[in-house]
């Protein structure tokens, strides 16, 4: 089934502000919440559904995603949202069910869903692309370092043979409460114990290898495709391929940020590039088939007759793909009259004679400038006291 867009899902316009998209879910979750509709398939689904849209939209970063890359950006190397996790792993979106519904609301949470499974760390990788690379997508290698489970303790952080007790700070739920005031009042909250780092044990001997953490830093590489029509700035999600979760939670996302080099011939803009080619005098005044550079590699132009230098003209489609999307920008290619510097005897007299036959006295008789000027002059200056 084709997911719908998010912003449809929550019946919000796509420039909508926080509140907005925040009001629009809760109206919703309202309406469709499980415990409302017991039985009802239809309303689980869409429930299921708003939860997806607004755990995107109300993340800056997601929000980001999605109106860049659409689904793609947000649910890559995973089934979607709530997919595996199910009505279990509602991230950020939990705070927002707990001011509506206290806490407290039918068996929707999971006793001890605080204590459960927590999602691991995110992580940034930055990615440089060449022009080309980000015009028509590549395949590339990343690699980061991420937490995995310590292979010698098997991710108890306890040396072989030492005894794990509970926390005694904890009591072995691995938090502590504490009140908290909100705009709801006061509520009480939770954070995670700090003598055990809220795994509700303490090791007597840690493990040599991870100093009892449970968890190393390990290299990751993956293969990632850069699609068609990137740019500077764009991000792209790998999803559970970050730090590990705790407590047998997902782990965080890998967010690819990239950055694209410049070139040496086109510049971009979106999606169209813009090139300088030069031509001569004579090319300019009697038209002539030239070479352009294209991404596509070479083509050959027809410059009309009496193209004057700066002209710009559009190559169509010969721009950078559409990021996601179909056809391409367009290359625009300005000329540039080239004057030339050094000219030998016989290209000078040659160019003599042209300007004698356009009527010209090009270095025949030195032109009175002097008196040029004056006349310049002496028009400015009745040009002010008039
Ligand atoms: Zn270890
Ligand atoms: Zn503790």
């Amino acid at each position: 089934m084709d997911k719908r867009d998010y912003y449809e899902v929550l019946g919000v316009a796509r420039g909508a502000s926080e509140d907005e998209i925040k009001k629009a879910f809760r109206k919703l979750a309202m309406k469709y919440h499980p415990d409302k509709n017991p039985d009802d398939k239809e309303a689980e689904a869409k429930f299921k559904e708003i939860n997806e849209a607004y755990e995107v939209l109300s993340d800056t970063e997601k929000r980001n995603l999605y109106d860049q890359f659409g689904h793609a950006g947000v649910n890559q190397n995973s089934g979607g949202y709530g997919g595996a996790g199910g009505f279990g792993d509602f991230g950020g979106f939990e705070d927002i069910l707990n001011e509506m519904f206290g806490g407290g609301f039918g068996g929707f949470r999971s006793s001890g869903r605080r204590s459960g499974p927590a999602k691991g760390a995110d992580l940034r990788v930055d990615l440089t692309l060449t022009f080309v690379e980000a015009a028509f997508g590549v395949e590339k290698k990343i690699e980061f370092y991420r937490t995995e489970d310590c292979h010698t303790c098997g991710g108890t952080g306890a040396e072989e043979g030492s005894k794990v007790n509970t926390c005694s700070q904890c009591g072995g739920s691995g938090e502590v409460k504490y009140a908290q005031r909100s705009l709801f009042g006061e509520t009480i909250s939770v954070r995670p114990c700090q003598a055990c780092g809220g795994t509700g044990k303490t090791i007597e001997k840690p493990c040599h290898t991870c100093k009892g953490k449970g968890k190393v830093k390990k290299k990751r590489t993956i293969d990632i495709k850069i699609p068609a029509g990137v740019s500077t700035g764009n991000q792209m999600t790998l999803r559970d391929e970050g730090d590990l979760g705790s407590k047998g939670g997902p782990r965080g996302d890998v967010y690819v940020v990239l950055k694209v080099l410049g070139h040496e011939i086109f510049k971009r803009d979106g999606n169209d590039i813009f090139c300088d080619i030069e031509i001569s005098y004579a090319q300019a005044v009697l038209g002539d088939e030239v070479i352009v550079p294209t991404l596509d590699g070479k083509v050959s132009y027809k410059i009309p007759e009496g193209t004057p230098s700066g002209k710009t003209f559009r190559l169509k489609g010969k721009g950078v793909p559409v990021l996601n999307g179909y056809g391409r920008g367009d290359q625009y290619v300005r000329v540039i009259v080239k004057i030339p510097t050094k000219l030998s005897e016989k290209q000078k007299e040659a160019l003599k004679a042209y300007s004698e036959a356009m009527g010209e006295k090009v270095g025949a008789e030195k032109p009175d400038q002097s008196k040029g000027e004056k006349k310049f002059f002496e028009k400015v200056k009745d040009a002010f006291n008039n």
